[in-house]
């Protein structure tokens, strides 16, 4: 297993109303990101289903000079029904979220739990204060 330092969230940047599955996400990279696969290792939908993406030995693809050790996590959501940046995580999302933590935790108990935007800040991405939330953990 390579080195992971880092944990970071994403949102997939999918307005409320309108949705996108993991498989789609996946069709996305691979069709218009020109990526071999989905650029996260965890996808999870409004329904809070924990979909397996890229496997974790594998480098993932999303975000830019930190992906040789990270983990990438990415939830549906993250702009409200006009397209502006808003944390639209549902109950099942939060719940889905905290426990896929809990378990990465364990397995890298030092890696950091970031979101996208605390690496670079002019990304709004994943639309929450992840550290504030997770930092504890
Ligand atoms: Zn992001």
């Amino acid at each position: 297993m390579r080195t992971v330092t880092l944990i970071i969230i994403h949102c997939s940047a999918t307005p409320e109303g309108k949705f996108l599955s993991a498989e789609a996400c996946r069709q996305d990279h691979i069709q218009h990101r020109g990526f071999r696969d989905i650029g996260y290792h965890f996808y999870i939908p409004r329904d809070g289903e924990i979909c397996q993406g890229r496997p974790l030995e594998k480098v993932g693809a999303h975000c830019r000079d930190h992906n040789t050790h990270s983990i990438g996590i990415c939830y549906e959501g993250g702009l409200d029904i006009a397209g502006r940046p808003q944390d639209t995580r549902t109950l099942a999302q939060r719940g889905s979220l905290l426990a896929l933590l809990r378990e990465l935790r364990k397995r890298f108990p030092k890696a950091l739990i970031v979101g996208h935007h605390d690496l670079n800040p002019m990304k709004e991405c994943p639309c929450f204060n992840c550290i504030k939330e997770y930092g504890e953990l």
